[in-house]
């Protein structure tokens, strides 16, 4: 038997043995498709686009695969939700009942764990953070803090009982732009951080965010160990992560929390000053251009301070240079941090100063905290020269743009591509109404037809509705013209953290949730407690988004085609995901944008980025469903 057939009827027994151990104890088609596509990816060395429908069950039909070829294999998520599914249910099922030993790790960025020699620094009392350059950390926060570091087995800030304030927390970690790393440094042999990227190389599995891996790839391969398989599990926003971290930015933060580190080990204020002051400068250099996007070089006020910067920064690394290491080590570690730090930002300051072509620049942020970055406008030329080559790569996720390969430089003959469908009997659970009669979504008269279309729907599910909108106005509009009006509950998204929104609408099936962008993938709520998902408009990105302006001028007369309703229609497809969740759940996915059953351009591409449902544009359709599942 050819080592790939084998690898595929391994995967093939082992699945059937696993699903066998769940409680619906049988194996889905689409998973087994999907896990055998995996193997032979695995085998044959070529990389796997799979567009696996909801219910699937995606992450053993790559997982299984995966540990069977004995190939260690990364795999990056874009989000939290989906981390813990894998690091506290998938991962533990199948290290119960599998029939091999599996090790797994999960590795996150070096931020995220608690740094020892900060806070060793910390306990000495030596750091003089009151230097001018911003408040003091909340001291009694620090050592809670302090106290946790001592008792804690992983150093990780998920772990704390209380979510800690920015400050304290920037306070004891570090960032890679800082770390000397564990050999130049005098904890390096406590540090959590390093501990848990020994684990990770001890791992068959390593579980990261797709921003870690990409941050990974624009390190040249430093943050993870080896590995023959990656894969990117919500693969459709991994052109947008890589862009992310492949670019730079900016902020004022960066001079302060240099002016806090240099000014812990140098004799001389006036540089620590300087710096600081830079702080303010770029601040205010900026503040009032957000929104903007730069054509060519960084222009104005911001280039001088970009000048002045360089100019106050070389006498600091002279400076920091001179400094005499100590015996015990600290003023030493310090030294190391502030060179590192000091040179990450020069390199930052000189790639921001020459924005190269292929390189978009603009300005965001609030008016307190405005940031300049630079992107690459494409990233398929980076990851054909860094990732294809190094790994095979599947791409998964409920909704793939038909373009996507592409934008990503996977060459035609480098992939194969399949589709998985649902298990779910969509014609059956569920129906999508289109509110054809609505007004313009741009007109005034918009938002009150919406409220009420949106009341009725409501009033005939009894609640059990998620309202996902397009904008925070929309939403706040929502549920101020419908809190008093309905007999319901309704739970605002900024009212409660993400978790307690979403236990609370769980528990509570005559609660509705009205939310924003956040809700719109990776939340699961199964069963009759969500029996109708509104959505207020099509989710077309905003025209003055600057990395997607430079995307459409490239795209040129494609531009609405490549860009736009790619973004448009996979969105809305999350969105519409939330609905049904197992083969029980039954409701009503309601569309109130009427170019959605109007517009001749685009309409068929909206519906067929959904699930196969019944179509109507009779609002009464709707609510007699909704009525039939109470
Ligand atoms: S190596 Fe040292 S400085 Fe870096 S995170 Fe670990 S303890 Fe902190």
């Amino acid at each position: 038997m050819a080592s790939s057939d084998r690898l595929v009827a391994n995967t093939t027994a082992a699945l059937g043995a696993i699903t066998a151990t769940l409680p619906t104890g049988e194996a889905r088609t689409g998973q087994i498709e999907m896990a055998q596509a995996v193997a032979r990816a695995i085998s044959e060395g070529r990389h796997l686009v799979v567009e696996a429908g909801t219910g699937t069950g995606k992450t053993f039909a790559y997982l299984v695969p995966a540990i069977i070829s004995g190939r260690r294999t990364v795999v990056a998520t874009a989000t939290k939700t989906l981390q813990d599914q894998l690091a506290t249910k998938d991962l533990p099922h199948l290290v119960e009942h599998l029939d091999r030993p599996v090790e797994f790790a999960v590795l996150k960025g070096r931020s995220n764990y608690v740094c020892m020699q900060r806070i060793h620094e910390l306990d000495d009392g030596e750091d003089r953070l009151d230097l001018d350059t911003g408040p003091r950390p909340p001291a009694e926060e620090i050592a809670a803090i302090a106290r946790w570091a001592v008792t804690s087995e992983t150093g990780d800030r998920a772990e704390l009982m209380v979510e800690p304030s920015h400050r304290a927390w920037a306070a004891v970690s570090v960032g890679p732009r800082e770390c000397p790393g564990a050999t130049r440094c005098p904890k390096g042999d406590e540090c959590f951080a390093e501990r848990a990227r020994a684990a990770a190389m001890e791992a068959d599995v390593i579980i990261v965010n797709t921003h870690l891996y990409g941050m990974h790839l624009a390190t040249g391969g430093a943050l993870l160990p080896e590995h023959e398989v990656v894969v990117f599990d919500e693969a459709h926003q991994l052109e947008d992560t890589i862009a992310a971290t492949s670019g730079v930015d900016l902020t004022g933060g960066r001079f302060t929390a240099l002016a806090r580190t240099i000014g812990a080990i140098l004799a001389d204020p006036s540089i620590v000053a300087g710096i600081d002051d830079l702080g303010s400068q770029w601040r205010a250099s900026i503040a009032d251009e957000r929104g903007r996007r730069l054509r060519g070089a960084v222009d104005g006020d911001a280039a001088r301070v970009l000048g002045l910067a360089r100019a106050r920064l070389e006498p600091a690394m002279a400076a920091l240079r001179a400094i005499p290491d100590d015996s015990s080590g600290d003023v030493g570690a310090r030294k190391l941090r502030a060179i590192k730090a000091t040179t990450s930002l020069i390199e930052d300051i000189d790639r921001i100063s020459e924005v190269r072509s292929g390189e978009v620049a603009w300005i965001e942020g609030t008016e307190e905290n405005p940031v300049l970055r630079v992107a690459p406008i494409d990233v398929g030329g980076l990851l054909a020269d860094v990732m294809w080559p190094a790994a095979t790569a599947v791409l998964t996720s409920a909704t793939l743009p038909a373009a996507l390969p592409d934008q990503l430089g996977l060459e035609p003959g480098a992939f194969e591509r399949i589709t998985v469908e649902s298990p779910f009997d969509y014609p059956n659970q569920s129906m999508l109404y289109c509110a054809a009669h609505m007004p313009d979504p741009r007109s005034e008269a918009f938002d009150p037809a919406m409220h009420d279309e949106l009341a009725a729907l409501i009033e005939a599910a009894g609640g059990r509705t998620m309202a996902l909108f397009t904008s925070y106005r929309a939403l706040s509009a929502a549920v101020e013209a419908l809190r008093d009006r309905l007999d319901v509950p309704i739970l605002a998204q900024d009212e409660l953290p993400k978790p307690l929104l979403i236990e609370r609408f769980t528990a509570e099936p005559e609660t509705c949730l009205f939310a924003t962008m956040g809700f719109w993938q990776g939340v699961d709520v199964p069963g009759a407690t969500l029996s109708l998902v509104t959505i207020d408009r099509l989710p077309f990105p905003r025209p003055d988004d600057p990395l997607l302006q430079a995307r459409r001028d490239r795209a040129r007369a494609d531009a609405f085609r490549l860009v736009d309703l790619p973004r448009a229609t996979t969105l809305l497809a999350q969105g519409a995901g939330r609905l049904i969740r197992t083969t029980t759940d039954r409701g009503v996915i309601a569309v109130f944008d009427p170019r959605m059953a109007t517009n001749a351009r685009y309409r068929w591409d909206v519906i067929a980025a959904l699930p196969p449902m019944p179509r109507t544009k009779i609002r009464t359709d709707a609510e007699e469903f909704l009525r039939s599942l109470r």
